[in-house]
């Protein structure tokens, strides 16, 4: 991207100093594996992101498989270096079986683009996979499900650098049940990948002055990728 068009997407974002990355702040401790004993045969062994999508296409394993109309598997670049992982589709992402396609999805690829990247670049995906009925938040069975799944998409990609998007999937990544507000700006780790939580792109939109922490998050990342 050209420094006018970044400067220009950082304006709209309200962020306005691309150039210093914060300090290097202390680390988190990998959490314990989380228990993903819902799943019946243990974890999806697909070689492949098509096959592993093609293993969750008629999933059952949990509640939400009843009202979705669509499994949300993840979309992105196959080899990423940047993983970004939100909570669970909303209306728009069931009905197109497609991750952040809503207003928080627009966003979040305002903020991709801020990055210096594309929707192309990274790959996108969820703690869960299928819609939970009135956007209410997932529950911790549902996520245990969904847990093997999400790691198989860690594992095959092996991005360079984990971002989970919002509380749900800062949690279920670092395996603590701290707030927001505590996780973000520091790294942890994640089956061996350094990983940065940040507020969600749809809490940005109620939340508009929030997005400078954002930016600051994100500082780390491009800092860490630029090594
Ligand atoms: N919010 C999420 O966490 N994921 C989506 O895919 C869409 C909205």
């Amino acid at each position: 991207m050209k420094p006018r068009q970044l400067t220009r997407y950082l304006d709209d974002l309200g962020w306005c100093d691309p150039i210093e990355p914060p300090d290097e702040p202390e680390a988190l401790p990998e959490p314990d594996p989380p228990s993903a004993g819902a799943v019946e045969g243990g974890a999806p062994e697909a070689l492949d992101l098509e096959g592993l999508a093609a293993s969750l296409a008629d999933c059952t394993l949990c509640r939400l498989s009843e009202k979705r109309k669509k499994v949300v598997f993840g979309e992105g670049a196959a080899r990423a270096r940047v993983l970004f992982v939100g909570e669970g589709p909303g209306a728009e992402e069931d009905r197109t079986g497609r991750p952040f396609v809503g207003q928080a999805g627009k966003l979040l690829d305002r903020i991709i683009l801020a990055m210096g990247m594309t929707r192309d670049d990274v790959y996108i995906a969820n703690v869960v996979k299928c819609r939970p009925p009135g956007n209410r938040d997932p529950k911790d069975d549902e996520i245990a499900a969904c847990s093997p799944f999400l790691d198989r998409q860690v594992e095959l990609i092996r991005p360079e650098v984990i971002i989970a998007l919002g509380r749900f999937a800062a949690c279920r990544l670092t395996g603590t049940q701290k707030s927001l507000g505590a996780l973000r700006g520091r790294w942890s780790r994640y089956k061996g990948v350094p990983l940065i939580a940040t507020y969600h792109p749809a809490y940005l939109l109620r939340t508009p002055s929030d997005k400078r922490k954002v930016w600051d998050d994100l500082k780390l990342v491009l800092a860490k990728l630029a090594h």
